[in-house]
C-alpha cells in the first residue's frame, strides 16, 4: 500500500486558511469575555447558553477517547454521523472530477452525499449473501477514486460484513475506506476503531443515534488519524456541536452500563422477533442480523407495508433496493409493541393468503 493522505485531499481543503473562532484564538482562563459578540447579561434560558460551545468538544472526545481506547485527536465529531459523511465528502472529494465506491443495498446517505457534491457513484453491489464483492469493487478504483463506503453491520441487510474482506480494500486501496459501525454495538463483532493504528487510511463512523438510544441528540463519531481529523476540523462549521448537546453527551457517557443492559435487552428481542415471524406461514426469510432491526422477504411486502400502516405501524419498505425485493425493514420495538407488529403480520397473512 502507498497511501498518502496529501495526495487524497483536495487541494483546496489542503491550503484553506481555516476559519478561526474568538474560541481559538484564546483559551486560557479568562473572565471578562469580551471577544465574541455574545450577550453579557444572560439568556432567557441559563446564564450558560449565551456564550459559544467548545468548537472541537474537548471534554466529549476525552471522555469518547478513554471509552473507545483511542486518542481524543483520533476523533471527529459530527451533527449525527450524517455531519460526518457531508464533511468527509467536502474534504476529500472533487466536485465534478473524483469518483466514490458504494455497496448496495446499504445506508443510502453515501449516494445523497455524493449527489449533493457532485461526485460519480461507482456501484460494486453486495453479493447475494450480502457480503462484499472485493474483486468488482478492486475493478472500479481508479486514480480519482476518494473513498469506499462500508457498512457493517450493513443498513438494511443487518449482516456483519466478512473483516478479512475489509482488511483486504485497506491494504490494496490508496484512498480513504470508511467502515460506517452505526450499529456495531448490536454485534459480536469487533470495531474497527482499535486498529487504526494499522491503517492510515481507515475511518470509522459510530453514532450515539442508535444502541446509546440517542437519535434526537444528534452526536455522531468519526475516528480516523490526526491527520484525517485535522483536515475535517479546517472544513466543520466552528460550532457544529452545541452546548447542550455536548452537557448531554457527557452526562449519557457516564452510562455505559445501562446502556449495555438495553442492548442485551434488544438482542434478546432481536432473536425471539425473528423466530417468531420466521415459523409464520408466507415468509420467506428473515436474514440473519447483527443489528437493533430484521430484514424479512415476503410476498406481496408493499401491501403488507401499506396494510401495517393502517394499524398506526410503521417500517420500512426496502423493496426497491438491489437485491432487497420484497423485502422489509423492522426495528426492534418494545415488547409490546413487537406483539402488535406480530398480531397484525399473522392477520394480514391470513386474508390475504386465505386462497393460496
Ligand atoms: C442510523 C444510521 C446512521 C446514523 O446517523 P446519525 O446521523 O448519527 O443519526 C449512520 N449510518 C447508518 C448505516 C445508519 O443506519
Amino acid at each position: 500500500m502507498n497511501f498518502d493522505i496529501k495526495k487524497i485531499v483536495r487541494p483546496n481543503i489542503e491550503i484553506l486558511k481555516a476559519y478561526s473562532s474568538a474560541k481559538d484564538e484564546y483559551t486560557g482562563e479568562a473572565n471578562v469575555l469580551l471577544d465574541a459578540n455574545e450577550n453579557s447579561l444572560g439568556s432567557p434560558l441559563t446564564k450558560w447558553y449565551n456564550r459559544y460551545p467548545d468548537p472541537y468538544q474537548k471534554k466529549v472526545k476525552e471522555k469518547l477517547a478513554f471509552i473507545k481506547q483511542i486518542k481524543a485527536e483520533q476523533i471527529f465529531l459530527g451533527n449525527g454521523s450524517d455531519e460526518c459523511i457531508d464533511i468527509l465528502f467536502r474534504t476529500f472529494c472533487e466536485p465534478g472530477k473524483d469518483n466514490i465506491i458504494i455497496c448496495p443495498p446499504t445506508y443510502p446517505m453515501y449516494e445523497v452525499g455524493a449527489n449533493i457534491n457532485s461526485i460519480e457513484i461507482k456501484s460494486a453491489p453486495l453479493l447475494p449473501n450480502f457480503q462484499l464483492n472485493v474483486a468488482h469493487i478492486e475493478q472500479l478504483v481508479n486514480e480519482q477514486t476518494k473513498i469506499i463506503w462500508i457498512c457493517s453491520p450493513n443498513n438494511p441487510t443487518g449482516n456483519s460484513l466478512d473483516r478479512i474482506d475489509i482488511e483486504t480494500i485497506l491494504n490494496h486501496f490508496n484512498g480513504l475506506v470508511v467502515v460506517d459501525e452505526a450499529y456495531i454495538n448490536f454485534s459480536k463483532q469487533k470495531s474497527f476503531a482499535q486498529s487504526l493504528i494499522d491503517y492510515p487510511n481507515l475511518v470509522v463512523l459510530q453514532t450515539l443515534s442508535k444502541a446509546w438510544g440517542l437519535a434526537g441528540l444528534r452526536l455522531g463519531m468519526c475516528f480516523a488519524s490526526d491527520a484525517i481529523v485535522k483536515y475535517m476540523n479546517k472544513v466543520k462549521a466552528p460550532y457544529n456541536i452545541s452546548m447542550v448537546t455536548q452537557e448531554l453527551a457527557l452526562t449519557a457517557l457516564e452510562e455505559v452500563g445501562q446502556v449495555n443492559d438495553m442492548i442485551a435487552h434488544l438482542v434478546d428481542m432481536r432473536i425471539a422477533l425473528a423466530a417468531v415471524i420466521e415459523t409464520m406461514p408466507f415468509v420467506e426469510k428473515v436474514y440473519p442480523s447483527d443489528t437493533n432491526f430484521i430484514l424479512v422477504k415476503i410476498p406481496k411486502a408493499t401491501e403488507l407495508y401499506r396494510y401495517l400502516l393502517t394499524q398506526g405501524i410503521v417500517v420500512r419498505d426496502r423493496s426497491s433496493l438491489e437485491n432487497c425485493s420484497d423485502s422489509l425493514r423492522i426495528t426492534i420495538g418494545t415488547e409490546q409493541e413487537n406483539t402488535a407488529l406480530v398480531d397484525a403480520m399473522a392477520k394480514w397473512i391470513e386474508f390475504t393468503f386465505a386462497n393460496d
